[in-house]
């Protein structure tokens, strides 16, 4: 099986897992873990922060931020097919008592007079609008990236709305390697950022929320409401510090992969547009298609090609990563031609 689904399949490899082995640890909760507190270091500068904080999911980043920004009944505002609002359970309203507002972004990315458009007025009727998060690469969006100067307009204008500024860069390694710009150039503007080691970076788990030192007392503490203090964590820091280490740069093996793999459906007939693949997404839209999305699903499974239902409706993801070889794109691109040629029309038969 050829698994497209997601990035978060990945194995640890034998050297990440070595790193793991030999990890100096201590208990973390009491900031005695040495490769916790390396972790956390190298992230906040990685991130153009001051501080980081290591937890086990991008999800409790998310969630502790946004805890860390707003008080119940106030307002997040997100792009519609955002992470936090889409695919975290309902958290901002069930961990925070927040609201919510959805910009219709283009592929997940807006500007900043959406975001002037969407603030609540200054009524005591409604909710107040209190922070924004933009995700970077956008995954309901299909990978797709920010330009730097598209995130500089929208932080200035968020903070003329004196609102606070979530980046949720779960995947931000891929925009860092997909555009050019530093992780520390992306990251500055915001008051927190996540990033998450289990998906492109292949870690089992781990992920940081990095914040002002101003902030980071107040994150800390919501680090051990949201159960996310832990002991000897160094055992997973330490993937993460491997990952920093040896899966960054290689992420442009992803996002070659999955241009290969966009242009070699889109030859052999899927409706790919190659030209929308960003970094290590493919997306494949059915809405006009010959077969529907569970039909291009199960006959690619069924040639041994695994790719999952994305935020869209009638959109298919195929996410290239760490476990994926030039010779399963190959397979990949040949499963592609023998399903088309399945669904083209054959004589009078239906
Ligand atoms: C996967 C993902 C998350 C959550 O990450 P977990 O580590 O699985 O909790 C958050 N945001 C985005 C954009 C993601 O893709």
């Amino acid at each position: 099986m050829i698994d497209l689904r997601t990035d978060t399949v990945t194995q640890p490899s034998a050297g990440m897992r070595e790193a793991m082995a030999c990890a100096h640890v201590g208990d973390e909760q009491k900031q005695e873990d040495p490769t916790v507190l390396a972790l956390q270091d190298r992230a906040a500068a990685l991130l153009g922060q001051e501080r980081a904080v290591f937890v086990p999911t991008a999800t409790m980043a998310n969630q502790i931020a946004l805890q860390a920004a707003a008080r119940p009944g106030e307002e997040i505002i997100a792009e519609a097919q955002a992470h936090v609002l889409r695919a975290e359970a309902g958290g901002p309203a069930a961990n925070s008592g927040l609201t919510a507002k959805r910009i219709q972004g283009d592929r997940g990315i807006f500007g900043a007079e959406a975001l002037r458009a969407s603030i609540s007025p200054d009524d005591p009727h409604v909710p107040i609008s209190r922070v924004v998060s933009v995700e970077n690469t956008h995954n309901g969006g299909g990978g797709s990236v920010w330009l730097l100067e598209r995130i500089q307009e929208v932080a200035l204008e968020a903070r003329q709305l004196r609102l606070h500024l979530h980046l949720d860069g779960a995947r931000l390694m891929n925009a860092v390697v997909s555009s050019g710009t530093s992780a520390a150039d992306y990251g500055a503007p915001f008051d927190t950022v996540t990033l998450c080691f289990s998906k492109g970076l292949g870690c089992p788990l781990g992920a940081v929320l990095a914040c002002s030192e101003a902030l980071w007392e107040r994150v800390w503490r919501l680090k051990f409401l949201f159960g996310g203090a832990m002991r000897q964590a160094g055992i997973v820091a330490a993937a993460c510090l491997h990952a920093l280490d040896h899966n960054v740069e290689r992420l442009a093996q992803d996002h070659a992969r999955a241009r290969r793999l966009a242009e070699g459906w889109a030859s052999a007939g899927l409706p790919v547009r190659p030209a929308l693949v960003e970094s290590n997404f493919v997306m494949i839209e059915c809405a006009d298609f010959a077969l529907d999305r569970e039909q291009v699903r199960s006959r690619l499974a069924a040639a041994g090609v695994l790719v999952s239902a994305a935020a869209q409706k009638d959109e298919l993801r195929a996410v290239t990563h760490l476990d994926i070889t030039d010779e399963d794109i190959d397979c990949a691109i040949d499963a592609a031609s023998l399903l088309t040629a399945a669904a083209a029309p054959s004589g009078n038969s239906q």
